[in-house]
């Protein structure tokens, strides 16, 4: 069994509520955590990882509540933060040697899985050149490569691809695909396409409030009969379609203009046509669509 059950937690900081009264069920496989800035992904995160402790509600391992777990819990926890730094001045093989000495393994251990580490998330070429002169998206493999160090049940990745160009994004996917079926995989990000192809379940969180949890396929469904395509040569209807439809995209041909919109009424435009949902049609009907696109 892995299983982790968050029940009704909420976190306030002074005034604000970071999560409220988020529950949810997770079982092994990858989530992804979805949401924009500020919606609250870290600091449920990071109650996970026990960085910082719930205000009220609770979290269940297997049953059991991660605070009586304790150590035994985090002993299954790997953690990447946000705001992961390696030590400028460690070579890459030599920090993930100390962390590895920090979480308690021994020293054939640790050198065994670091090289097998540092291979799988292809760093093991330059695994002696310091971490200083790494790339943001090589710095970013380190921190994988250091929350998979204990074998974690439960990995938990915060905006793992933050920083990353196309092809590493590429690389991470892959990467996740290789981990084990047996752990719960949390990742966070604002970008569809991180989770689209990865991800068994999206999970949506925003004001600190869980929007809904559920596979593409569900969550698609959903969205069924709300989104169109209008076309038209008016470039006044245009403009008025923009401020009154959250408009997706815009596609300006020679002949005439495609809108792609979300609404949950058909609109009265004369060709109007409902279309299959996308994911990124999701996002715009519950964010905005600003940062949702890779960039
Ligand atoms: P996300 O990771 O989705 O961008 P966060 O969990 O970092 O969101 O933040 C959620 C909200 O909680 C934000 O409004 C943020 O300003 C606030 N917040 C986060 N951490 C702290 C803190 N340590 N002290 C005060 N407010 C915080
Ligand atoms: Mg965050």
């Amino acid at each position: 069994m892995n299983k982790l059950e968050i029940v009704n937690l909420t976190k306030t900081y002074k005034h604000k509520s970071a999560n409220e009264n988020i529950s949810l069920t997770l079982n092994s496989g990858v989530y992804g955590l979805l949401g924009p800035n500020g919606a609250g992904k870290s600091t449920l995160m990071k109650q996970l990882a026990t960085i910082t402790t719930p205000s009220s509600g609770k979290i269940l391992y297997n049953e059991k509540d991660i605070v009586s777990l304790d150590d035994e819990y985090r002993a299954l926890v790997g953690y990447l933060p946000q705001d992961f730094d390696a030590y400028k001045n460690f070579k890459a093989r030599e920090f993930l040697m100390y962390m590895a000495a920090l979480k308690g393994m021994n020293n054939s251990e640790a050198k065994k899985k670091v090289d097998e580490l540092l291979k799988l998330v292809g760093l093991y070429e330059v695994r002696n050149k310091n971490v200083s002169k790494f790339s943001g998206g090589m710095k970013r493999r380190v921190g994988i490569a250091q929350a998979l160090l204990n074998n974690p049940k439960i990995l938990i990745l915060d905006e793992p691809t933050a920083g990353l160009d196309p092809q590493e994004r590429t690389r991470f996917r892959n990467l996740l695909s290789n981990i084990g079926t047996e752990t719960i995989v949390i990742l966070s990000t604002h970008i569809i396409s991180d989770i689209e192809s990865v991800a068994k379940e999206t999970i949506m969180i925003k004001d600190g409030k869980l929007l809904l949890k559920g596979t593409h396929r569900e969550i698609l469904e959903d969205m069924k009969g709300k989104v169109y395509t209008i076309t038209t040569k008016n470039e006044s209807e245009v403009n008025e379609i923009q401020r009154n439809y959250k408009v997706v995209s815009i596609n300006r041909g020679v002949e005439d203009t495609q809108l792609r919109i979300i609404s949950d009424k058909a609109p009265s435009y004369e060709n109007t046509k409902l279309t299959e949902p996308r994911f990124e049609d999701v996002y715009m009907f519950y964010f905005e669509l600003e940062d949702a696109r890779e960039v």
